[in-house]
C-alpha cells in the first residue's frame, strides 16, 4: 500500500508500544516488571474524579469551544501567573487533548516545510516524529553525562542557522530526569532573544523536581524572553490523569488562535467532562501532588541506589520527572538488543536509549511500586551478570 510520504518519515511511539507490549503480557499472566512509559500508579485523586463525575451528572456531555472550557482556560491562566510568573490571560491559553497534543498543534502552527527546529538530545522522542509530521527538520544537538545531558548557550547558539524557528527546551527532562538551574535558563533565554528563536517550554514535569533548584519558565526571565515563548503542559504526570487526555498550550493570542483553528478540524473540544475534573485538579487542595511527591522520591531513591550498584551500568540521580537514564555502554549490547532482550529472558520492559537519540543508554521509570522497583533491579542485575 502506498501511504503518504509524511507518515512513512515516521517511526512509531516506542514509549507506547513497549507499554502496550507489557501490559498485555502481564494480563497474559506473565510476570512483568513494567518501568516502560512514564505513567503513574496511583489512581486520580478522589476530588478530581468527583467533579468530573459531577459534570456528567450535569449533562456536560456535548461539544464546547475548541478553546477550551471558559473556566478551564482561566484556572490555567491564574496558575501561570500564580506559580510561574508569566502573564497570561485566558485568551493566551489553549486546552488540547494532552501535553502531546498541545505539541502538535503547536508544531503544525509554527512550522514552514525546511523550517528548523533545534532539539537537545536525549529527547522525548515524539518531538523529532513532530517537527517530521509538519514538514520541518529536526536539528539534534547532542549532550552527554559530563555536562548533566544540557545544552549550554554556546551549543544552542552554534546550532542556529537563518532557517531555525524553534527551540524545544524541557526541564525537569523526560529521559535524563535533568533539571536546568535558573541560571542556566535565564543564559538560554538570552540566545533565544538574541536571534529572536520562538521556544517551547515542555513543563509537563513541572511538579515532579527533588531538591530544591527553584522551576524557572524560560518566559519569566524577561519581557522579551516571554514574548518569545510558548507553555506545553497538561495534568497527566502531576496528577495522575494519564488517560483523561487534558494539556495546554500557553503563548501568543495569534499563535494560540492559530493552534485552535487546528484542533477545530481535527479533534474539536477536549472532553467535556474531563476538562472539569482539570479545574477541580487546579482550583483543588494541591496535597494530592505532595503525597505523590513523597512516593516518586523514595522510589528514586532505590531505583538510583539499585542500578547505580550494578557492575558495568552508571547514572546519574535525576533530579526531577521520575525516569532514570542509564548507561550501557560497558555491557557491549545497543539499547535495542538490551531492551529486547530484558523483555524475553527477564521480564523486564525498559525503552530503549535509541528512541531518545541514545543509543548506548536505556530509560526506566520509577512511577510504579516499591517491591516491582526492588524485583526488576534483582532481575536486571542478573541478566546484565550473564552477558
Ligand atoms: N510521555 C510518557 C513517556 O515518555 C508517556 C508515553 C508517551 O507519550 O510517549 O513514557
Amino acid at each position: 500500500m502506498e501511504l503518504a510520504t509524511r507518515v512513512m518519515q515516521v517511526k512509531p511511539s516506542v514509549t507506547l508500544a513497549i507499554d502496550t507490549k507489557a501490559k498485555g503480557m502481564r494480563a497474559a499472566g506473565e510476570d512483568i516488571c513494567s518501568f516502560s512509559a512514564g505513567e503513574p500508579d496511583f489512581n486520580t485523586p478522589d476530588h478530581i474524579k468527583r467533579a468530573a463525575q459531577d459534570a456528567l451528572d450535569q449533562g456536560k456531555t456535548r461539544y464546547g469551544p475548541a478553546a477550551g472550557e471558559p473556566a478551564l482556560r482561566a484556572a490555567i491562566a491564574e496558575k501561570l501567573n500564580r506559580d510561574n510568573q508569566l502573564a497570561y490571560a485566558p485568551s493566551n491559553i489553549a486546552v488540547t487533548n494532552g501535553g502531546k497534543q498541545s505539541l502538535f498543534n503547536l508544531m503544525l502552527a509554527l512550522i514552514n516545510p525546511g523550517d528548523e527546529v533545534i532539539i537537545p538530545a536525549p529527547y522525548w522522542l515524539s518531538y523529532p516524529e513532530m517537527v517530521h509530521l509538519a514538514a520541518g527538520v529536526p536539528v539534534i544537538v547532542p549532550t552527554n553525562a559530563e555536562s548533566g545531558y544540557r545544552i549550554t548557550p554556546e551549543q544552542l547558539e552554534a546550532a542556529i542557522t537563518p532557517k531555525t524557528r524553534l527551540f524545544v527546551l524541557n526541564s525537569p527532562n523526560n529521559p535524563t530526569g535533568m533539571v536546568y538551574s535558573p541560571g542556566e535558563i535565564q543564559a538560554l533565554a538570552e540566545v533565544v532573544v538574541k536571534h529572536q528563536l520562538w521556544v517551547v517550554s515542555d513543563e509537563i514535569y513541572e511538579k515532579i523536581r527533588y531538591d530544591d533548584t527553584p522551576h524557572l519558565s524560560i518566559g519569566a526571565v524577561s519581557s522579551p524572553a516571554f514574548e518569545r515563548t510558548i507553555i506545553s503542559s497538561g495534568f497527566a504526570k502531576a496528577y495522575a490523569m494519564t488517560g483523561w487526555r487534558v494539556g495546554y498550550l500557553a503563548g501568543p493570542e495569534e499563535l494560540i488562535n492559530a493552534t485552535i483553528k487546528i484542533q477545530g478540524h481535527s479533534t474539536s473540544n477536549v472532553c467535556t467532562f474531563a476538562q472539569f475534573g482539570a479545574i477541580a485538579a487546579l482550583n483543588g487542595s494541591q496535597d494530592c501532588v505532595e503525597t505523590m511527591m513523597m512516593a516518586f522520591k523514595q522510589r528514586r531513591q532505590i531505583m538510583y541506589e539499585g542500578m547505580a550498584a550494578i557492575p558495568g551500568l552508571s547514572c546519574i540521580q535525576p533530579k526531577g520527572a521520575f525516569y532514570l537514564f542509564v548507561n550501557i555502554s560497558k555491557t557491549g549490547l545497543g539499547s535495542l538488543e538490551f531492551c529486547d532482550r530484558l523483555l524475553g529472558e527477564k521480564k523486564v520492559a525498559v525503552i530503549p536509549g535509541k528512541a531518545f537519540g541514545a543509543d548506548d543508554h536505556i530509560r526506566l521509570s520509577y512511577a510504579t511500586d516499591v517491591e516491582t522497583i526492588q524485583k526488576g533491579i534483582e532481575r536486571i542485575a542478573t541478566f546484565v551478570s550473564s552477558i
